[in-house]
C-alpha cells in the first residue's frame, strides 16, 4: 500500500483510540491535508479518492464524535473500494474499533519522507509526540516568511522576529490570565482575535457639536467639563440622583443620573467627559437623563478624532479595552502579513492589510476609516468566493450516480398532480432532470417566492431517485413544517391513504405510486425513542427510502444505507455547517436546496457561489394577491375590526410583534404583554395563543400545530413566525411595528397568508405617525413579487441585511454592514481571474491567501458581529 495511504490510516486510527476528539493531528485533522493531498498526488493515488478525503476531513472539526467515526469509518470503506492492493496492507486490522494500536502511540512514524524540507514537514501529533508548541509555530512562521519573499536569505532574516499572530493575547503587557479570561469572554484569545475584533461603532470627536448648538431630542455626543456634580437621596431615600453641569465654553447642560451612586466616586469637578444621549427638556433648559459617559484622555482628544467604540461585556471597561486595543493595534498590526496578491490590490484599488487594521480601530480620518473598511469587507467577500468556488470544483470534480427518467414516466408523474406546473415550474424541473443525469452530484438552489410550488418539484426529484431503491432525505428547520413536509410528500410519492393535503387527488384514484406509505417516514425531535430506533434501523437497513425530518436528521446517529439524494427546505434557517453534515451522510448524494427569500442576483452568485441557480419567478394561476395597506398607529382599532370580521367568517389571523429590544427575554416580555392585552381587552371573546422565540422547539410547533387546526382564532407571535407553514385558512396577517422589520421578512410574513382561496390582508402599523412614509412599506403595498422587494432592500439599504444575517448562512462576516455591492462585485470578478491563473491555489506566491480562505472558512472564528 503507498505510504501515503498508510500514514493517513494510522492517522486514523489514532484518532479513533483517542475517541475521535480531532487531537490526533495537532490542530485537527483537517491540518493533516496540507502535507498529505501532495504527497498523496505524487504517489498518483486516484484524484477521486483525494478528493473525498479533503472534503470529509474538512468538515471533521465540526461533526459530532458519532459522525466523525461514520466519517473515518466511511472513507476506510471508499479506500478499501479504490485500491485493490488495500487487502495485502502492512496493517490487518483496518477497522477503527478493533484491536489496539500496533505500536504505542508515541511511536507512530511521523517523519517527513524527504527530510529537511519544510514545505513538506508533517503536522505534529499532539501531546504524545508534541514537544512544544514553538515547533509549529516556527514552521507557519519560515512558510508565511518564505511565500512572501523570493530571496530565501531575506527570509532568514526576518524570522529572526517571529510574527505569530496565534500567540494568546497574554503576550502583550498587561494582560494575566484574569485579564485575558475577560477578553476571552468577547471572543478574543489571541493576538489575531483582538486586531479582528472590530469596533461596533465609532464617535467622532471631530463633528462634536457644542452645547449651544444642541437641540431638544437629538442623538448627540458632547465634551465638557464637569461642574458643580453632586448625590443626593430621592424620594425618601429610596433612590440616588446624581446631578452634574457640564459646560464647554458655548453653553452648559444639566446632567443627571438616576441611582448610580457610585458615580460620586468617579466623576470630579473639573475633569473632562464626554457625554452620549438623547436631549431632553426640563423647565425650558436642556438636560440629559442617564447618558453614556466617559472620561477622556488627552490622546483621544489631540490625536485620534474618530474614537472606535467596541462591544463590551461586565468586567471588561470600553476604556481599558481601547488601551488594550492600542497597544495591540500599535505593537502588532504592521507585522500582520499580507495575503491578498499585490495585482489584486492596485485592480481592487485597496490598501494593505496592516494600514487597515491600523485604521479601522484608530483611523485619523473619516476617508481612511472608509478605506480600511472597504479593504476589510474586500477580504471577507473575496475569501468567502475563494471558498465557494473551491468548494463548487471539488463537488463538480466528483462522481454521483446517474438517475434518468424518460419522458413517458415524466408525463405519467406530471398527470398524477391535482394541477397542471407553471412555466417557471417546468423550467427548474428541467434543471434538476439534467442535473439528475450529468453524472456528478446536483448542488442546485431553487429560489422562489412563498406559494411558488418548490415542494412538487423537489418531490418529482425525490421520485426519480427513490424508484430504483435508493433513499432521499428532505429537512426542514421545524418540526411542524416537516409535519407538512411529510404528509404532503407521502400524498404525492406514496398515496398515503390519509391523504387530505391535496385538493382533488381522491377524485381520481392516482396510478400506481412510487413508494408504498410505510417507506416514508418521519423524524423530529419528538419522535418517541423507540419509534426513532425503529427510523434508524429502517434506514440502516434501506427499507426506508425517503426520510423528511428536521435538525435531527443530522444530530442524531442516523446512518442511511444508500443516501443518494437530499433535499433542504427554507436553507436559509440553516448554516453552512449543517447542509454539509447532511451531505456527509451519504456518498456523493445530489443536493437540492430551496428557499423562498430571494436574493438579489450579484448577492446569491457571491453567497450561494458554490451552488447552481434556479428560480421560480411565478406563482401558479388563480392566486388572489395580498392586499397590502399601511395604517397609522391611530387607525389600530380598524384593524381589529377587520380581524374580527373575518374571524366571523370563520378565518383566522396572525398578529405579529416585533422584538422590541435585542435579548429574547424582552421579545418575550413584549409579546407577552401584548398578548395579554388583546386577549384581555380586545378580544376577550376570542380564542388566542401566544408564540414567541424563548419556546421550546416542541411548544412552538404544538402551538402552529393548534392554530392550522383551527384550534385558535387569533395567533399572536413575534419574528419565529417567519417559517414556512400552511394555514390556508388564515386570511389576515397584522404586523405592528412594521418599519422596524426588513423588507425581506415583512414579504416573509405576508407570506404566511393568502394561501387559500379567499382574498387575504396584510396591514402594516409602523410604529409611529411619521414612519407611515416609510419606503419599505409603500414598497410592499407595492407589489407581492419577492425579487423586486429584494432588489430595492438592495439599493434602499445596502447588501449588508442580506450578509450579515444567517440568511447568507454565514454568520461570519464582521462588516457586513459596511460592505458595498461595488466592493462585493469587484471581489467576486477578481476571485475569479485568480482562480483563472492558480485554481487550486498552490503558487507559492498564494499560500498566505489558500491560509487566509482556510481560516475564514472555520467555523471556530468568533462571531463578533
Ligand atoms: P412554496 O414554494 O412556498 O414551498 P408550496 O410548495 O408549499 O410553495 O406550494 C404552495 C401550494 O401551491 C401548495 O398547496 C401546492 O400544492 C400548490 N401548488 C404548487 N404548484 C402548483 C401549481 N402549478 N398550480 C396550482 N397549485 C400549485
Ligand atoms: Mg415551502
Amino acid at each position: 500500500m503507498k505510504p501515503s495511504l498508510q500514514k493517513l490510516l494510522k492517522f486514523f486510527k489514532l484518532e479513533a483510540d483517542r475517541g475521535y476528539d480531532n487531537h490526533a493531528v495537532l490542530g485537527g485533522l483537517a491540518r493533516m491535508l496540507d502535507h498529505w493531498v501532495p504527497e498523496a498526488r505524487a504517489e498518483d493515488l486516484p484524484e477521486d479518492l483525494i478528493q473525498a478525503i479533503i472534503y470529509r476531513l474538512q468538515d471533521y472539526a465540526r461533526l459530532t464524535t458519532k459522525s466523525r467515526e461514520e466519517t473515518l469509518e466511511g472513507l476506510i470503506r471508499r479506500i478499501k473500494r479504490t485500491i485493490p492492493d488495500f487487502e495485502i496492507a502492512k496493517e490487518p486490522s483496518i477497522s477503527l474499533k478493533e484491536a489496539p494500536p500496533q505500536q504505542p502511540v508515541g511511536q507512530v512514524s511521523l517523519q517527513p519522507d524527504q527530510p529537511d524540507h519544510h514545505e513538506s514537514a508533517p503536522p505534529e501529533l499532539s501531546e504524545e509526540t508534541r514537544e512544544s508548541t514553538e515547533e509549529q509555530v516556527s514552521i507557519s512562521t519560515r512558510q508565511e516568511q518564505e511565500t512572501i519573499s523570493a530571496e530565501p536569505d531575506e527570509a532568514q532574516t526576518v524570522i529572526e522576529e517571529p510574527i505569530d499572530l496565534d500567540s494568546p493575547v497574554t503576550v502583550l503587557s498587561g494582560i494575566g490570565p484574569r485579564n485575558s479570561l475577560n477578553l476571552a469572554r468577547l471572543g478574543i484569545h489571541t493576538l489575531k482575535d483582538l486586531l479582528y475584533y472590530l469596533p461596533r461603532r465609532y464617535d467622532d470627536y471631530s463633528k462634536l457639536k457644542p452645547i449651544n448648538r444642541l437641540n431638544y431630542g437629538e442623538q448627540v455626543t458632547v465634551i465638557g467639563t464637569i461642574k458643580n456634580v453632586n448625590t443626593r437621596p430621592i424620594r425618601g431615600g429610596k433612590f440616588q440622583l446624581t446631578e452634574a453641569v457640564i459646560t464647554d465654553g458655548s453653553g452648559s447642560l444639566r446632567v443627571s443620573w438616576f441611582n448610580q451612586p457610585y458615580l460620586v466616586r468617579r466623576l470630579h469637578n473639573g475633569m473632562q467627559i464626554s457625554l452620549s444621549g438623547k436631549t431632553d427638556q426640563y423647565l425650558g433648559r436642556l438636560t440629559m437623563t442617564n447618558p453614556d459617559w466617559e472620561a477622556l484622555e488627552q490622546e483621544q482628544l489631540s490625536t485620534n478624532r474618530i474614537v472606535p467604540v467596541y462591544r463590551l461585556t461586565a468586567q471588561v471597561a470600553a476604556k481599558w479595552l481601547r488601551r488594550v486595543m492600542n497597544q495591540g493595534v500599535s505593537g502588532y498590526a504592521h507585522r500582520v502579513n499580507e495575503f491578498l496578491p499585490k495585482w489584486v490590490i492596485e485592480k481592487a484599488n485597496l490598501i494593505d492589510l496592516p494600514s487597515a487594521l491600523t485604521q479601522i480601530h484608530f483611523p485619523e480620518t473619516e476617508p481612511d476609516l472608509e478605506r480600511a473598511q472597504t479593504r476589510l469587507s474586500f477580504d471577507e467577500i473575496f475569501t468567502l468566493q475563494l471558498g465557494v468556488m473551491k468548494q463548487k470544483r471539488d463537488w463538480q470534480n466528483r462522481n454521483a450516480r446517474i438517475y434518468e427518467v424518460d419522458d413517458n414516466w415524466m408525463n405519467h408523474q406530471l398527470s398524477r398532480l391535482p394541477f397542471t406546473l407553471t412555466q417557471a415550474q417546468l423550467g427548474v424541473l428541467d434543471d434538476i432532470r439534467s442535473d439528475l443525469k450529468s453524472g456528478k452530484p446536483m448542488n442546485r438552489l431553487v429560489q422562489g417566492d412563498v406559494g411558488s410550488g418548490k415542494t412538487i418539484i423537489a418531490a418529482i426529484g425525490i421520485g426519480m431517485v427513490v424508484q430504483t431503491g435508493a433513499q432521499a432525505a428532505f429537512m426542514a428547520p421545524t418540526g411542524i413544517l416537516a409535519e407538512q413536509h411529510y404528509k404532503n410528500l407521502q400524498s404525492l410519492l406514496a398515496n398515503s391513504p390519509d391523504d387530505n393535503t391535496l385538493a382533488g387527488s381522491d377524485e381520481v384514484p392516482p396510478p400506481a405510486a412510487i413508494l408504498k406509505p410505510e417507506q416514508v417516514c418521519l423524524l423530529v425531535g419528538s419522535t418517541p425513542e423507540a419509534e426513532k430506533e425503529q427510523i434508524r434501523i429502517g434506514l440502516q437497513k434501506g427499507e426506508i427510502k425517503l426520510i423528511i425530518g428536521t435538525h435531527a436528521l443530522i444530530e442524531d446517529p442516523v446512518i442511511f444505507s444508500d443516501l443518494q439524494m437530499i433535499v433542504v427546505d427554507e436553507q436559509h434557517r440553516f448554516g453552512v455547517e449543517q447542509r454539509a453534515l447532511l451531505r456527509n451522510k451519504g456518498d456523493d448524494a445530489h443536493l437540492l436546496v430551496m428557499t423562498a427569500t430571494p436574493i438579489p442576483r450579484t448577492l446569491a452568485l457571491t453567497i450561494y457561489g458554490d451552488l447552481d441557480l434556479s428560480i421560480i419567478d411565478e406563482l401558479p394561476a388563480g392566486r388572489q394577491p395580498v392586499r397590502t395597506h399601511v395604517l397609522l398607529p391611530t387607525s389600530r382599532e380598524r384593524a381589529h375590526s377587520l380581524i374580527r370580521s373575518q374571524v366571523e367568517a370563520g378565518h383566522q389571523a396572525f398578529i405579529i410583534y416585533p422584538l422590541v429590544e435585542e435579548s429574547e427575554n424582552s421579545e418575550a416580555k413584549a409579546a407577552t404583554g401584548e398578548y395579554s392585552y388583546l386577549k384581555e381587552e380586545v378580544f376577550p371573546d376570542l380564542n388566542i395563543a401566544l408564540l414567541h422565540g424563548r419556546m421550546k422547539a416542541e411548544e412552538k410547533d404544538q402551538i402552529m400545530r393548534d392554530f392550522r387546526d383551527g384550534k385558535n382564532q387569533i395567533l399572536v407571535a413575534t419574528s419565529v413566525i417567519e417559517v414556512g407553514v400552511d394555514v390556508p385558512n388564515a386570511t389576515v396577517m397584522l404586523i405592528e411595528g412594521a418599519n422596524r422589520f426588513g423588507l425581506a421578512q415583512l414579504h416573509q410574513f405576508r407570506g404566511r397568508v393568502g394561501r387559500g382561496s379567499e382574498q387575504a390582508y396584510c396591514l402594516l402599523i409602523p410604529d409611529s405617525s411619521e414612519k407611515i412614509e416609510n419606503e419599505r412599506l409603500q414598497a410592499l403595498v407595492e407589489t407581492n413579487d419577492g425579487f423586486v422587494l429584494a432588489e430595492k432592500d438592495l439599493a434602499q439599504r445596502g447588501p449588508g441585511q442580506f450578509l450579515g444575517t444567517r440568511q447568507s448562512g454565514f454568520s461570519e462576516f464582521h462588516l457586513a454592514n459596511f460592505t458595498k455591492i461595488e466592493v462585493i462585485e469587484k471581489a467576486r470578478r477578481l476571485a475569479h481571474e485568480l482562480i483563472e491563473l492558480d485554481p487550486d491555489l498552490v503558487k507559492p506566491e498564494h499560500q498566505n491567501l489558500a491560509q487566509a480562505v482556510k481560516t475564514s472558512w472555520t467555523p471556530s472564528q468568533a462571531d463578533i458581529s
